[in-house]
């Protein structure tokens, strides 16, 4: 099913954005105010067109209001990302998400009416940071301020055990909710299916938990 999306801002992040959506076959209108970034998007994007996203007019004009979903993704210009989401919310518009450039500016964002705001460079940190302390952390995703989901190797400390050997619940306050192994993922895994060092666990839990969980069973030094 294909659905509309409009793409404001053709930065690195817009710009990978616009051109995912695409080869997805998805249709997207893409809107940058420079010129060059419009002439390098015109054959990515359905439409690829010059305009101020702050004017309220123009983004009338190119029919933004029949569009479902909108991605702000100008970043530098704090003021221009804020002033054309208003715009947005003023139009109605039902999904919003919004790149965030900094903590501050995402407040804004979430009081000015944004549904999704997004901070793809601290995320991408974050991440990072978790996989450098464990090549066994090969994810992790942030779902609020306090709560994580970490998808952890299950390595040498958690091999040949079963999720009652582990107790993870009881001692570490997590959730194992899917098991992947191989191709196949198992969701609720059964508390006493054997894990192997090969597996792959999706875990659910508050940031200090997932912390002390990975400290014990996943980091293998
Ligand atoms: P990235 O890190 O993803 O490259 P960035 O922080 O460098 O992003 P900017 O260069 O600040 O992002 O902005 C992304 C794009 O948004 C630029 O191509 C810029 O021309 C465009 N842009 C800025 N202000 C407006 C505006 N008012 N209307 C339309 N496009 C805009």
């Amino acid at each position: 099913m294909k659905r509309d999306y409009a793409v404001i801002g053709l930065g690195r992040f817009g710009g990978s954005i616009c051109k995912e959506l695409s080869s997805e076959g998805m249709q997207v209108l893409a809107i940058d105010s420079d010129e060059d970034k419009i002439n390098e998007f015109k054959n990515i994007a359905s439409h690829a067109v010059i305009a101020d996203s702050t004017d309220e007019a123009t983004l009338k004009e190119l029919g933004i209001r029949n569009i479902d979903h909108v991605i702000v993704a100008i970043g530098d210009n704090i003021q221009a990302s804020i002033l054309t989401t208003v715009v947005l919310t003023d139009l109605n518009i039902k999904m919003i998400t919004v790149k965030a450039q900094n903590d501050y500016h995402e407040k804004i964002l979430n009081r000015i009416g944004a549904n999704q705001v997004v901070h793809p460079e601290r995320d991408m940190g974050k991440r990072i940071a978790h996989n450098i302390i464990s090549s066994n952390i090969l994810d992790y995703l942030e779902l609020s301020d306090d709560y994580s989901i970490a998808e952890v190797k299950a390595g040498s400390k958690m091999s040949g055990k079963t999720l009652i050997d582990l107790d993870i619940r009881a001692e570490y306050g997590c959730n194992v909710v899917a098991i992947k192994q191989g191709k196949d993922i198992n969701v609720s895994p059964a508390a006493d299916e054997v894990i192997k060092g090969d597996d792959i666990l999706i875990v659910i839990g508050a940031d200090k938990d997932l912390s002390r969980f990975e400290k014990h069973l996943v980091i293998d030094r």
